[in-house]
Order: C-alpha cells, then structure tokens, then sequence
C-alpha cells in the first residue's frame, strides 16, 4: 500500500486531509518543533522530525521502505532547492524537470511568453526604468524586501541596504492581483480550475487602512509584500473562459519545453487591470498555499464533483487512479 509523504509546511494539512480521504495513510516530515498543527488535526499518521529539511535526503531510504510517495508544495521546493529534489530517488508526484524552469525568473518569463500570454516588462537596468517597477529578490521568499521605485535615483536609494543581493526590476502593474489554482491530468490530458485567491500581504494589505493623510505620520513607509494568509475569491464568470485557455496554454509550452510538460496542480499569479487585460507575473508548478481555504472544495470544485474536492484530495485520486490503472510513470517524475 501506498503513503503519501510530504513537508510538515504550507498546504500540507490540505494534502493529508486529502490522501486519508482517499485512503492512504500519511507521513509528515516536519523540522523540530514544527510538529503541532500534524498532531492536532489528526494530519500525520507518522511523524518525521528533522533537524533541518536539509537533511531531507538523509530519510529516503526509510521513505521508499514504506512506499511514500512525496507531494511537493511551495516550501518543499524552496526548502530543498530545486537541484536538490531533482536527485532525490523516492516516487515523486509531479514533473521534477519543470522546476527549473519556474525556480529561474528569465526562463519563466521565457515559458510564460512562449504560451503567449502577457508579462510585465522587465527592465534590464536601473537607468532603463521609465516607469514604477516592482524590485524582486531572487527565489521566493514571500515577497520579503520587495519594493517599489519610480525611476533610478530612487532605486538607487531604496536598494542600499540589499546591495549584494541578485534582483529584477519588473513593471509594477495596477490591478487587482490573482492567483489562479488549476489541475492538469496526465492521465486523462483534462484542466480544470480548482479555485482562485487573494493573498493577503504585509503590510501593503493594510496601507489602505490609512488615509494617506496619516500615512504622513510615519517617517518612512515603503509598502511590503509578506504573505499572512489568503482569501476565496470567486471571479467573474466572463473572465472564465480566458482563464481557462491561459492554464491550456502554459501545459502546452510546458510540453515542449521540459517534455512531459507539467502536470498536476499549478498556479498562475496575476494581475488584472481596469482595462481587463491579464498581467502574469509569476507560475507556480505545484500546488499553492492560495488553495488551502478549500480543504472542503471551492465554488468550482462543487460544480463538478458531487463531493467535497480539495486540491489536495485531487492529488490523492490521481494518484489512486494511476496505481489502480498501472500508470503510476505517468504521474511520477
Ligand atoms: P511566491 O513565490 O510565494 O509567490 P515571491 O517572493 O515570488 O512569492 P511574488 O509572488 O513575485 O513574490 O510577489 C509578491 C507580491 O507582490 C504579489 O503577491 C503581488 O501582490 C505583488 N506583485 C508581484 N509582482 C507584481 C507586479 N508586476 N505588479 C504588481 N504587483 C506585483
């Protein structure tokens, strides 16, 4: 019998819930301390405590005596490193190959072009900047020291106390940001849309509490980008369809680029402006923390199950399916 395995972090809870609902059993490998939230919600039916997740490698052996299979989330992957989980030896969901290609900022962009979708601009150097761009620091870090500047005098000044670090100097777009959740099935070639989220970020959620008046008040108030938590959104049913062929157009590039393609859960972070157009400014190939307010499904989960379908959940019966249809390879990487 199978188990489904994966970091004490993140949707974690969601991924659990979801594999004992279809069955498996479950491990969670959690750092020393971080083991509470797995016992208290009845998550982990064996815990594996760590010093660091950088000992991760150290347990795979004990992992593939249990048969695990491991489900990567978004800590999982910035814990280890990319490289990292590209070598490890235990079954794997997913396709390990395309993390290369959403852990670098060029080649996303590069992947997210070649689906034809649309990206803010990016600017080589400070001097280049004609208009408010967005100051990243490379890897995902929840949008810790992100910042805005409008041209390169202010750049100049704001990027001081992170001189060493690698950036890019990307358009900031005003809109509304969107994260859009979908699952793409390599053993029936179907997308479907899981859910959509807002995040809630600190402290630029919380700026428009303060009337700008006050906002004058504290000496110096660069707005951040720390992620506290996220919000069920529902979207426009007219934008449905665009969303939909966004998620089609990506699996497809995906195919040629890091053969085969990407599968399974996925996310892609937007921007959507007045004007209505779909600024993408990020994809995640795994499952997103922005789908954890679904543990009992989402408005479009509902739609088309007749049970409560988490993404979590959705992993584990596809995972069923393919140990059920003998295509297991088709779903590990
Ligand atoms: P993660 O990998 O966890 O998504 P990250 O560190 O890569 O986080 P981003 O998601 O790229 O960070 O950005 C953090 C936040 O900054 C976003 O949630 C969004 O609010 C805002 N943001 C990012 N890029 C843009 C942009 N081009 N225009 C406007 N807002 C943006």
């Amino acid at each position: 019998m199978y188990k489904i395995a994966t970091i004490g972090s993140h949707s974690a809870l969601q991924i659990f819930k979801g594999a004992h609902d279809e069955g498996f059993k479950t491990i969670a490998i959690c750092k020393k301390g971080s083991e509470k939230p797995y016992k208290m919600f009845n998550s982990a039916d064996e815990i594996i405590s760590l010093k660091s997740y950088k000992d991760f490698p150290k347990i795979q052996d004990k992992l593939i005596k249990e048969n695990a299979i491991v489900i990567p989330h978004g800590s999982f992957v910035t814990y280890m490193g990319y490289e990292e989980v590209e070598k490890l030896k235990v079954d794997y969901y997913g396709n390990k190959k395309i993390l290369k290609w959403e852990s670098d900022r060029y080649l996303e962009r590069q992947w997210l072009r070649n689906a034809g979708l649309k990206v803010p601009t990016l600017f080589k150097q400070p001097k280049d900047i004609d208009k408010p761009v967005i100051v990243k620091f490379m890897g995902a870090e929840g949008g810790k020291g992100y910042f805005l500047a409008k041209d390169e005098k202010d750049f100049n000044k704001k990027i001081k106390p992170y001189k060493l670090r690698k950036y890019i100097l990307q358009e900031y777009i005003i809109g509304v940001p969107l994260f859009i959740h979908y699952f793409y099935s390599s053993l029936t070639n179907e997308i479907e849309i899981m859910g959509c989220d807002i995040r809630y970020e600190s402290n630029v959620d919380s700026l428009g509490r303060i009337s700008a008046r006050d906002q004058l008040v504290f000496p110096k108030i660069d707005p951040s980008y720390v992620i506290v938590g996220n919000i069920p959104v529902v979207v426009r049913e007219s934008f449905l369809p665009r969303l939909i062929d966004m998620g089609e157009k990506v699996v497809k590039a995906s195919q040629k680029l890091a053969p085969p393609g990407l599968f399974g859960p996925f996310c892609l972070e937007t921007v959507l402006t007045p004007e209505e157009e779909i600024f993408v400014f990020e994809i995640s190939a795994r499952i997103v923390a922005g789908t954890n307010p679904y543990v009992e499904g989402s408005p479009y989960t509902a739609l088309k199950y007749n049970k409560p379908m988490s993404t979590g959940r959705r992993i584990a019966i596809e995972l069923k399916n393919a140990i059920k249809g003998k295509k297991l390879g088709k779903v590990l990487g």
